[in-house]
């Protein structure tokens, strides 16, 4: 989708250099964006919550910090938008559930909280999947974000929306959440970056849990370089967060990287499944050619079963996910039922009226493999199976610079499409690998479609190797470019 302004369409590395050179105020882009906003919301829906009138105050202060010489960071006056399962002081935090429909937290979450020290303004809060369950954004309570490039068809999921308000220059850098491939998949269909970091890299205080062992902060751009920013900006140790540690190489650099001497491994079977199209196979075949051309060596390599990755996945995730969804009952939090007699039909009630179909169909499945006589055969065996993925994939990327892959099977889909669950699930398939072994990969675009549809690819590195992965991300965005 185009950009009526300008202004929006540039990249926030050139917006820095920008506000600190003068060109323009952070009130003049502040503004841009919000017009960008007011054109495309009507057929994009990427926001569930804009915060307009608290943006342009905050616009006005990060102006008057630069006029003193006071400004916080490089970031400073830059405006984004989080994923609205993450929670924003005084502002509407939804999950895009009912059951949250009204819920205005009272404090930040971690990220939004390093984001407002570094001067960036909140725009407002993006559309997602009810409790980032989903591929297509479809499972919004509110309504599903659509693809800006053509809004027919989806703009992928759980992260619809932030992928959505990057690639129609509503922001220039958005927040998300990876548990299964959130932000890679709906940032492929929608034609932007999305990076997933390595687990535990950057704070989840306050990003409500999806599956906590794998759950990760992502972050979605135009480019390699805005990714790399907006990444150092957050990294680091938290208190309020156990897992996280301290990032070893603080900030990350993205270097101008040669091909030669890179060692690219192409997983055969996620190009052999016969679910993988046509096209998406062309363009993971083009890139690594495009990788050879630049002097990198490619070799196929064969990895645990892609079906077995995202049966473990689907497991595990849906075992943490029954357990964190235990706490909205309309009692301790969530949607309280105005219908009920007597206690029983007041928890039944509330979960009854405040979650979605996908919600509840996990909760069923997600305590199943949980129960007594079935946690040994399915959950426990997820367990095992994951520690294998993890294995596999690390001594790969112990040969290997990088794991080159589709970020999904297929470009986007129609939206509406009737699609059975399972078959949603597989929109997972190329993206799991990386979230049962917590590495860090990223979703790059790469051509398109006949129909004028984004196509992209993964890379995958080794844990804490953020900056190889940018850097080979930053090579061949400039190849698709040039293309
Ligand atoms: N599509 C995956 C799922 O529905 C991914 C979810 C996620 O990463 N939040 O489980």
């Amino acid at each position: 989708m185009q950009s009526d302004n300008a202004l929006t369409k540039r990249s926030l590395a050139r917006h820095c250099r920008a506000l600190a050179g003068g060109e323009y105020t952070s009130l003049e882009l502040t503004r841009a964006y919000l017009e960008e906003i007011e054109r495309k919301e009507p057929t994009v829906k990427a926001f569930l919550t804009l915060d307009a009138d608290r943006a342009l105050q905050a616009a006005r202060e990060s102006d008057q910090r630069r006029a003193q010489g006071m400004t916080r960071s490089e970031l400073d006056g830059i405006p984004y938008a989080v994923k609205d399962n993450f929670c924003t002081k005084g502002l509407r935090t939804t999950c895009a559930s009912r059951m949250l429909e009204n819920y205005v937290p009272c404090y930040h979450a971690s990220v939004v909280e390093r984001l407002e020290a570094a001067g960036c303004i909140l725009l407002g809060k993006l559309n997602m999947d009810e409790f980032a369950m989903g591929s297509s954004n479809e499972t919004s309570a509110f309504g599903a974000a659509r693809n800006p490039h053509d809004t027919a068809y989806v703009a992928g999921g759980s992260s619809g929306g932030s992928a959505a308000a990057v690639a129609a220059y509503e922001v220039p850098f958005s927040i998300g959440s990876d548990t299964g491939g959130s932000v890679r998949q709906p940032a492929a269909f929608c034609g932007v970056m999305g990076l997933k970091p390595t687990y535990g890299t950057i704070s989840r205080y306050g990003m409500i849990a999806l599956a906590p062992s794998l759950d990760c902060v992502g972050i979605l751009a135009h480019n390699a370089e805005d990714t790399a920013i907006v990444f150092s900006a957050l990294v680091g140790k938290d208190g309020k967060d156990a897992t996280v540690c301290e990032y070893p190489k603080h900030p990350v650099q993205i270097m101008p990287m040669q091909g030669r001497g890179l060692r690219v491994a192409v997983v055969r079977e996620l190009l052999d499944d016969k679910e993988v199209s046509a096209d998406v196979i062309r363009a993971v075949t083009d890139a690594a050619q495009k990788l050879r051309d630049m002097g990198a060596m490619t070799e196929d390599i064969s990895l645990p079963s892609p079906e077995q990755a995202l049966a473990a996945y689907c497991i595990l995730s849906a075992a943490e996910a029954s357990s964190n969804m235990a706490r909205f009952d309309g009692v301790h939090y969530g949607k309280r039922s105005t219908e009920a007699q007597n206690l029983t039909a007041l928890y039944a009630n509330s979960r009854a009226e405040g979650f979605g179909s996908e919600v509840k169909r996990r909760i069923l499945f997600g305590s199943y493999m949980l129960s007594e006589h079935t946690r040994p055969l399915y959950y426990d065996r997820a367990v095992e199976a994951r520690r294998i993925i993890r294995e596999s994939l690390l001594d790969t990327l112990s040969r290997y610079d990088l794991i080159l892959t589709p970020t999904a099977p297929t470009a986007a889909f129609r939206s509406g499409t009737s699609l059975t669950a399972a078959q949603r699930r597989r929109a997972d398939l190329c993206a799991v690998y990386a979230s049962l072994a917590g590495a860090p990969a990223v979703s790059i675009p790469f051509g398109k479609t006949a129909q004028g549809l984004p196509l992209a690819i993964q890379l995958t590195a080794a844990p804490f190797a953020e900056d190889k992965l940018l850097s080979a991300a930053r090579m061949l965005e400039l190849e698709a470019v040039s293309n």
